[in-house]
């Protein structure tokens, strides 16, 4: 009771003075635009099922499928329903069906295609609108095969997003798919929107070595000239750095190692003049721990769920849904600090149930990050405390996990129930949190729970454990997967 009295005095006590803004986080919307509820086939209720088991498809969708357009609307709606005047609205990508035929269900006018009709649909609700949107693996055909120096479908892209553009960030999205701009009313910070496709491992058209299209030194170079001129920066982009952290046969990297390292270091060395980093990819609502050189937090990568509930294909993965979420995030327009955010959800079993004319109505308020995890804002700091927080209980015993990991855990997959999260699942998650570096990541998945209390006492369970766990790593390999 006196921490929520704290909190509540502390919100006061920071909002007097602070000039507090708004922005709408969304992502990975996935149109399937072959979506059909009363098909009988799984195959022709939505290529997307992979041809998966579907015994009750919805209006607004299933959890085996990408999102049909009237969920993909419905989210749309929803963002104008809860907060019509956003300052802007920064959108991370991934717009076309996953799909294991693409030359058959995409190509090349097809993807061309979605992401007009996903940029009209925000478009018409958001007019006036600032949007910063990126490139995802599934805005391309075929899919994640992203060269750099351009491309005809990166010009059909940029044409589309021409009027959210200036000059110039037109003109390196057009040659490269990243771009930076200042926020809106600002001539000091800076929004950097990147293209992480090109460091992402299932791009062939990069060999994992080099700078392909000059992005790092672009990074960099914006890095320094921003703090030289004292500017604030926010990073977004598709595909994280790090690890996936769903339980899977894999311990999923998105980047090539090299890549990994380099990005890492970058952010690293230029982390006082970060302010927010912003991902999509994942599907799921989580957050990486990006370390400095002695151990302590660097920055944060904030993790938004997509609005597909698609359940994901990755090997070993049971129950990999989600349901359909838009984040709204707070901060200081002047500092750009990280205040908060709010997400937002449409629990999709029940509002397949409901006949409402408007299913942006049935969008409710899921949590917010500051109340439900017992921080006082979003920086890195403070979700450092948090992920050390869980990792050091889950790790000494998996059964004294705090109560900030079951809510992490019930939010992760945006309140669909996957069920408990036992001794592997907390692993592979708080690794996935707290490494975002190779070695320490597989140093944390190898070595989880070998520490104090557990490995002095001769507990059966803990050892089995170990062996299944070294048993299951040797058999790991890299999976040819599709988020
Ligand atoms: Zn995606
Ligand atoms: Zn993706």
């Amino acid at each position: 009771m006196f921490g929520n009295w704290y909190l509540l005095l502390v919100t006061l006590f920071v909002a007097e003075g602070a000039n507090i803004g708004r922005f709408w986080h969304i992502t990975d919307h996935h149109w399937d635009p072959y979506y059909s509820q009363n098909a009988t086939e799984p195959m022709k209720i939505c290529p997307s099922s992979y041809g998966r088991h579907i015994p009750d498809a919805g209006p607004l969708g299933d959890y085996k499928c990408d999102a049909p357009w009237t969920l993909i609307q419905s989210s749309i709606h929803a963002m104008k329903r809860i907060y019509p005047d956003p300052d802007f609205i920064l959108w991370t990508g991934d717009d076309t069906l996953h799909t294991g035929e693409q030359d058959f269900y995409l190509g090349k006018e097809k993807v061309i295609e979605i992401i007009g009709n996903v940029s009209g649909a925000i478009r018409g609700v958001f007019p006036e609108t600032p949007i910063f949107p990126a490139l995802g693996n599934h805005d391309y055909h075929p899919k994640s095969q992203i060269p750099p120096g351009g491309s005809d479908i990166l010009t059909a892209i940029a044409d589309m997003w021409r009027p959210w553009f200036s000059d110039t960030a037109y003109d390196t999205f057009k040659r490269e798919g990243f771009y930076k701009e200042y926020l809106p009313g600002s001539t000091q910070h800076i929004m950097m929107i990147l293209n992480s496709n090109f460091w992402y491992d299932s791009n062939k058209a990069v060999n994992g070595s080099g700078d392909p299209g000059m992005e790092f030194q672009w990074m960099e170079s914006t890095l320094q000239e921003a703090a030289a001129n004292s500017h604030k920066v926010y990073i977004a982009g598709h595909v994280p750095p790090g690890y996936f952290e769903m339980p899977s046969d894999y311990r999923k990297r998105w980047f090539y190692n090299h890549y990994n390292q380099r990005f890492l270091q970058i952010i690293r060395e230029h982390k006082d003049v970060i302010a927010g980093m912003f991902f999509g990819h994942h599907h799921s609502d989580t957050f990486r721990i990006i370390k400095d050189s002695a151990g302590s937090v660097a920055q944060c990568v904030l993790i938004a769920p997509g609005v597909t509930p698609w359940a994901t294909t990755l090997g070993g993965v049971v129950n990999g849904s989600n349901n359909p979420g838009i984040r709204l995030i707070e901060y200081d327009k002047d500092t750009l600090h990280l205040r908060d955010y709010s997400q937002y959800y449409l629990d999709l079993a029940a509002a397949n149930q409901e006949s409402q004319t408007d299913p942006s109505s049935l969008w409710k308020h899921e949590y917010n990050a500051t109340s439900t995890y017992n921080i006082t804002d979003i920086t890195p700091q403070s979700w450092e405390q948090l992920a050390s927080t869980m990792r050091k209980g889950c790790e000494s015993n998996g059964s004294a996990c705090p109560s900030t990991f079951t809510a992490y855990h019930k939010m992760t997959s945006v309140s669909y129930d996957t069920g408990a999260c036992e001794v592997r699942c907390q692993k592979f998650q708080l690794c996935a949190i707290t490494e975002a570096e190779t070695e320490g990541y597989e140093s944390c998945m190898d070595n989880w729970g070998n520490h104090g209390e557990r490995m002095r006492s001769s507990n059966l369970a803990g050892w089995i454990i170990l062996i299944a766990s070294i048993l299951h790593t040797s058999l790991s390999f890299i999976a040819n997967i599709s988020t």
